[in-house]
């Protein structure tokens, strides 16, 4: 029998990432080595084994952590021109395995080939975005106080970045810091999910290409594999200035008080519970468009995905009969083919917290709209194939104020203006994306005012899921306040030094204080 990984040319994009049955977790570039215990890493698409990946050990992160540290010293003396010129380079080589990487993102993760692929394509966007920026890290002048003295500032690079990342972009995310990390003068070291490791031997190897082509030393761009523990290897060494952590809140927290504890930084982006709010003034055509692939796209599993519809009394049934009606047109199957328009969860934990949230909206006095339930026969071996549900709820119950990463959409009606659906929407800990589907343009703006959304990102008359590179990407409160990508997200990633420098024979002080000798 024809399997997926021969049908959908799994096994040739392997070959062309470099990816082996077993694979060194540990590498400084071209250099790979590993003395820990082997991730088995199962596809969510057909459950089969798809590779091993040797896990770090805190004598190979040691000799990680020296390789990075010498890195530094060579890598921050090219000018950020040149280091923009590699970039270039991995931009391109990117370019070049596009579609195997995609293919791999797709089969490890069981989001869709489109969104596989899409996930590549926002890599080689920041890389394009990052060589502009390596000629624009510019820092401001300002006029002196003192006679004869000249003030600016201007930014170095940090040092070693260490990059924790979740399972759902297993690799955008990585780019997002490295290709910014990169230009601005730092080295990186990676701990991808263990949930997708493959993904990360993958990226490293594309990497390390590029440095080895152009003779540049071991430790720019590290890979470490592992779980939580390997992780704290990073966020409890003094000799890694940032830590860009991406997942759930509550590892959020645990970072954040670490790094916190030796006065490091971090850069947090955590868990969203993200908001359409359907005014009676919405475009119901574009509203069901944008709330269903927010909802189920990467079956539920975004940071951005649409768990909450806040919608207006008057336009309620309607909005309800269209999006029910939507949810019944929906394949679930295999992401490999294009047919589908919903892949797997992760793993089997994630659906026990998908029928979890079923549960408990029940039991909260909700009423399920759509059934959900757990797929099985032919082509669902994997045990990870759902049914994407809505329930209908009141905005305080329990289960609705978490983030269920799972294809789970709530139902929220609310009466009178805008501001009322805006306090709903807010009512949530998390503070990533948001958005309202309305024609009016008074409700749009007050959406948008300090009155409006809480949210890191607000959007008006397109969903909550998904961004462009060039803006700066996050969310507030529990989500962490995290900036990452575009706009000056670059900064995070410099240290910021201001000079004064007295070309008089004088040494007047500052404030008209006087010292006389
Ligand atoms: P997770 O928190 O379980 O794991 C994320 C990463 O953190 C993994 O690499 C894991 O090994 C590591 N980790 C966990 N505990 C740690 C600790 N104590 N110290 C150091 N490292 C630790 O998250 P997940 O299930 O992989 O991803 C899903 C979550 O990520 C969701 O909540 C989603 O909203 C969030 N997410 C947020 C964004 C964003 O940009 N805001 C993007 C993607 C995913």
């Amino acid at each position: 029998m024809q399997t997926i990984a021969n049908q959908f040319g799994i096994h040739k994009a392997l070959k062309v990432l470099g990816v082996n049955s077993i694979n060194e977790g540990t590498s400084t570039g071209s250099q790979k080595f590993s003395n820990g215990d082997l991730i088995d890493s199962f596809s969510p698409v057909d459950g089969q084994l798809i590779g091993q990946v040797k896990a770090t050990t805190k004598a190979d992160f040691d000799v990680v952590m020296e390789k990075a540290t010498s890195a530094f010293k060579t890598w921050r003396t090219l000018p950020a021109p040149q280091r923009g010129e590699i970039v270039r380079q991995f931009g391109d080589k990117l370019r070049e395995k596009k579609e195997a990487l995609g293919k791999l993102v797709s089969y490890e993760m069981g989001k869709s080939y489109q969104e596989g692929l899409g996930e590549v394509q926002e890599m080689i966007d920041i890389c394009d975005f990052a060589v502009g920026l390596s000629r624009q890290l510019h820092g401001l002048t300002m006029h002196s106080e003192r006679p004869g003295h000249r003030m600016y500032e201007q930014y170095h690079p940090l040092g070693v970045v260490g990059i924790i990342s979740a399972f759902n972009f297993p690799v955008a995310v990585w780019a997002w810091n490295t290709a910014l990390a990169w230009i601005c003068g730092d080295v990186c070291i990676w701990k991808p999910s263990e949930k997708t490791p493959l993904c990360g031997i993958a990226c490293q190897n594309i990497a390390a290409e590029v440095f080895a082509e152009n003779n540049l030393p071991e430790g720019i761009s590290s890979l470490i594999n592992g779980d939580y523990k390997v992780g704290e290897f990073m966020t409890k060494d003094t000799r890694i200035p940032l830590i860009s952590a991406t997942g759930s809140t509550r590892m959020g927290k645990i970072v954040a008080q670490e790094v916190a504890g030796r006065l490091g930084k971090s850069l947090l982006e955590l868990g969203g519970n993200n908001a359409i709010i359907v005014t009676p003034d919405a475009d119901i055509k574009m509203t069901v468009i944008g709330a269903v692939f927010g909802a189920v796209g990467t079956c539920g599993q975004r940071c951005t995905s649409t768990r909450r519809l806040i919608i207006h009394e008057s336009v309620y049934d309607t909005v309800k009969t269209a999006i029910v009606d939507a949810y019944k047109q929906l394949r679930i199957g295999n992401p490999l083919d294009e047919n589908n328009h919903v892949g797997p969860l992760i793993d089997t934990d994630a659906v026990n917290m998908y029928k979890n949230a079923l549960d408990k909206v029940v039991e909260a006095g909700g009423k399920i709209i759509v059934a959900g339930a757990v797929l099985e026969g032919e082509g669902y071996e994997s045990g990870c194939y759902v049914k994407p549900a809505i329930a209908e709820g009141k905005p305080d119950f329990e289960i609705i104020q978490h983030e269920t990463f799972a294809p789970v959409l709530y139902l929220l009606k609310y009466s009178g203006g805008v501001e009322n659906a805006i306090e709903i929407q807010n009512q949530v800990a998390q503070g990533l994306s948001s958005a309202i589907m309305t024609n009016n343009l008074r409700e749009a703006e007050h959406f948008l005012s300090v009155q409006g959304s809480d949210c890191g990102i607000a959007n008006v008359n397109i969903g909550t899921s998904g961004a462009e590179i060039g803006g700066a990407f996050g969310g507030e409160k529990d989500t962490g306040g995290g900036r990452e990508s575009g706009s000056d997200a670059w900064k995070v990633y410099m240290r910021r030094q201001t000079n004064t420098i007295n070309y008089t024979t004088e040494l007047p002080l500052a404030q008209g204080i006087k010292f006389d000798l």
